[in-house]
């Protein structure tokens, strides 16, 4: 399980996170909903310590992360991380972006790794692609190579933040497909997201994050239909 324990996180004067409270159990789907600067990105980045936070306590499969003799470099490699922007290798092909790391960090003979590799682009309908460059591929597709590089890394955990925002409006079903596919296969993952029928189909459960605190948390079917807090009632309301 990811847990959370009274996380604040604050950028000098600025406190961003104030006492995060929030475990996720393997196998769920959590998706994170709230406004722009409500500290939604800066929560995901505190789980694989990205960001250190400020207090509190997070674990991770058991591991204190926060605990300064904690071999962070061990817990990020069991978490795969995408982002808005899809960040590949440029200058390496499709297949080289999937097996650098399997090679240089889990130390993967280069065989072993283009059959992950092989699989892994198979799994977000990408097969044909091993050989193109990132330039070369719609941003719907690059952003499923960099799910695909993700998963290569075998993660127990995936965090996304706001993997389609930066895709023309055609493209973000594929992406939103591959994940909901991950979802199905039991896959333990976070989500940022802004879309409300993703987080209402598929997650297991939505956190609404206002003002640096989980105003409100619930299965989907609670949170889109019958929200308790007037905030995410009023939050809702302005984004469906
Ligand atoms: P958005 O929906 O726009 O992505 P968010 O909910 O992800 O917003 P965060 O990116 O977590 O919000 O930012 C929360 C607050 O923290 C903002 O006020 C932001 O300016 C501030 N912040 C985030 N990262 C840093 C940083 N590295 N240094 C200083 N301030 C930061
Ligand atoms: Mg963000």
């Amino acid at each position: 399980a990811i847990v959370l324990n009274g996380v604040r996180k604050s950028f000098g004067a600025n406190e961003v996170l104030r006492g995060i409270d929030l475990t996720i159990e393997p196998g769920e789907v959590v998706c994170v909903i709230g406004p722009s600067g409500s500290g939604k990105s800066t929560l995901l980045r505190c789980v694989n310590l990205l960001e250190t936070p400020t207090a509190g306590t997070v674990h991770v499969g058991g591991v204190d992360v926060t605990d300064p003799d904690c071999d962070i470099d061990a817990v990020r490699r069991r978490i795969g991380m995408v982002f808005q922007q899809f960040n590949l290798f440029g200058h390496l092909s499709v297949r080289d972006n999937l097996t650098i790391a399997q090679r240089r960090v889990l130390g993967r003979s280069k065989a072993s790794a283009v059959e992950v590799a092989r699989a892994n682009l198979a799994r977000v309908g990408l097969s044909e692609k091993a050989g193109a460059y990132p330039a070369q591929l719609s941003g719907g597709q690059q952003q499923r190579v960099a799910i695909a590089r993700a998963l290569s890394m075998d993660p127990e955990l995936m965090l996304f933040d706001e993997p389609t925002s930066a895709l023309d409006p055609e493209l973000v079903g594929e992406v939103l497909a591959v994940m909901r596919g991950l979802a199905d296969e039991g896959m333990t993952m976070l989500v940022v997201t802004h879309e409300m029928a993703f987080a209402r189909e598929v997650s297991s459960r939505v956190v609404f994050l206002d003002g640096g605190v989980v105003a409100e948390q619930g299965p989907p079917a609670q949170i889109f239909g019958a929200p308790k807090e007037a905030r995410t009632a009023a939050f809702l309301k302005r984004v469906l």
